[in-house]
């Protein structure tokens, strides 16, 4: 198996009428869970790492783990930097092998989110790498900003067909529609109209859904059907796949015992959490490969 592109697997979820999940890891163990959902589902994945988990793991340890273990389980892998803000580092990993990246100029003035975005994209283009985008501003729940502040940097249609002529080759586009990074306080109020909207303007590249922990499954089934073809999973793997799950078994371990055993259960988790989604976002069962 191998590593492939978000383009690749992209372009099958368009023809399919499905998302593919876009799940984050932290570890070793919570990406074997990630890919061992999609083997026992047959369904696509986005494995995605930030630039905190490039820092804390390296570039190459990344690549050479993930490729690894996508010939483990057997399942191509699209493997994914998700929010790099910083041309350098979207280079070394594309260098490295990433077969995708994003780049998160949205808190920038639109002319520098297009100059920043245009030269990611032809960087990217030599390695044949697949490019994410943002337009409009998703945010974190943890922002003390108020519905009608939160509005007000949700991603203009116009201004997204302006912005994929202007960047000449976004393969996928993060749009601001009412989610944001984190847990939520209150559900978070979909605007489906701005998404069946942009779709419809730039049907060509894929959008995308940030801030997917705690959306109702509900919400996530009518935004794929009006377009929305990459979902992005963190905060659910990042506690209750990851932490929490390590510090109940870990409280739970006698002294000197095989620390493995609290890993295995991050694995499973973590696999759990993905199949689900997989099943909610309608991928299972669309591997082609
Ligand atoms: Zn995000």
């Amino acid at each position: 198996m191998s590593l492939i592109t978000l383009r690749s697997a992209m372009l099958q979820a368009e023809k399919g009428g499905y998302a593919v999940g876009s799940f984050n890891f932290f570890g070793l163990e919570n990406v074997q869970g990630i890919i061992a959902a999609a083997a026992a589902k047959n369904s696509p994945v986005i494995a995605q790492a930030s630039p905190g988990c490039v820092r804390h793991m390296g570039e190459k340890g990344i690549v050479g783990m993930v490729r690894g273990i996508s010939d483990d389980y057997g399942v191509p892998v699209v493997l994914h930097l998700d929010h790099a803000t910083d041309y350098d580092t979207i280079c070394r990993c594309i260098d490295n092998g990433f077969t995708s990246v994003m780049i998160d100029a949205s808190s920038k003035s639109y002319q520098e989110n297009v100059d920043i975005t245009a030269r990611v994209v032809e960087y990217a283009a030599q390695c044949g790498c697949s490019v994410e985008a943002e337009l409009g501003h998703v945010g974190g729940n943890e922002e003390d900003v108020t519905v009608d502040e939160r509005r007000a940097l949700f991603t203009e249609p116009d201004k997204a067909r302006q912005f994929v002529e202007d960047t000449e080759g976004i393969d996928a586009l993060a749009i601001a529609v009412g989610t944001a990074h984190g847990f939520y306080k209150l559900p978070p109020k979909l605007d489906f109209e701005r998404i069946a909207e942009i779709h419809r303007l730039i049907p060509k590249t894929s959008l995308v859904l940030h801030g997917g922990t705690g959306v109702p499954e509900d919400d996530f089934r009518r935004a794929i059907q009006l377009g929305v073809r990459k979902i992005n999973i963190g905060t659910e793997l990042w506690y209750c796949g990851y932490g929490n799950v390590m510090k109940k078994y870990a409280e739970e371990m006698p002294y000197n015992s095989d620390p493995r055993k609290v890993m295995a259960h991050v694995r499973e988790e973590c696999q759990k959490i993905t199949e689900h989604k997989m099943d909610v976002f309608g991928s299972t069962g669309k591997n082609l490969v």
